[in-house]
């Protein structure tokens, strides 16, 4: 079993599903006492959220670089970076690091894809749905066609998410006002919501839309337990 290292802590409240998940598709898998080997450093939130904010993303990729090569050094085998919005800097991230960056964008585009959806919607931090590095990854690179809510609609999406998911904040009115905004994206044709920010996985629930939710923490996680599993490669 390869290990799996973990750069995670942004939030530590979607950094606890990874860690489950994880351990919990090794213990089905191999059954017994196993679970996986995990390698983590979980950072302080403050400081990349600041950097994040004040646009500095040269400092937060020289911080999640170096955080990259300590997991590295402890002895994981490929990384994952726990949060969609950080992976603006996985470039940055990737050039510091011999080992493969397990990139969340592929992981989650896989899985809509594999479920033969073609147009998707995005829900995210304003970073997220906003700027290009995440939406043209899933339609350059995977062929998929991203819807992003509207502006007042990506406010709000962006506001529940830094003002109560990071914090832990459950709250019903924001369930239904996430709700709503998934089925706006449904009735403009997307047949599927990508959950592209790891914290909205612990408010919106399958049940709570009419299309497909794809969430990106439970994806990822998935996919990195299969990786760590998978037979080596040979040749
Ligand atoms: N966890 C969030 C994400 O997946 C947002 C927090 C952050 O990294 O800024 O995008």
């Amino acid at each position: 079993m390869r290990t799996i290292g973990l750069l995670g802590g942004m939030s530590w409240e979607s950094t606890v599903p990874y860690y489950r998940e994880i351990n919990r598709v090794v213990a089905e898998r191999l059954g017994g006492f196993h679970s996986a080997r995990i390698v983590m450093w979980s950072v302080d939130f403050h400081d990349l959220e600041a950097f994040a904010s004040a646009g500095d993303w040269a400092d937060a990729g020289r911080i999640l670089a170096d955080r990259a090569r300590r997991i590295e050094a402890a002895g994981a085998d490929f990384l994952v970076l726990c949060t969609n919005t950080m992976h603006r800097v996985a470039p940055d991230i990737e050039a510091a690091i011999d080992i493969p960056l397990l990139h969340i964008a592929d992981a989650v585009a896989a899985a809509v894809l594999e479920d033969g959806i073609r147009t998707v919607g995005l829900l995210g931090t304003r970073f997220t749905m906003d700027g290009p590095f995440y939406r043209e990854r899933l339609s350059f690179r995977h062929g998929l066609e991203v819807l992003v809510p509207p502006e007042d609609q990506r406010t709000t999406v962006d506001e529940v998410i830094f003002s109560e998911l990071v914090h832990g904040e459950i709250s019903e009115a924001s369930r239904l006002r996430l709700k709503n905004v998934i089925s706006d994206l449904a009735g403009r044709g997307a047949e599927g919501v990508i959950l592209g920010c790891t914290e909205i996985g612990l408010l919106v629930r399958p049940e709570d839309a009419a299309i497909p939710v794809f969430d990106s923490a439970v994806i990822h996680a998935r996919q990195a337990a299969e990786l760590a599993l998978a037979p080596a490669l040979s040749g």
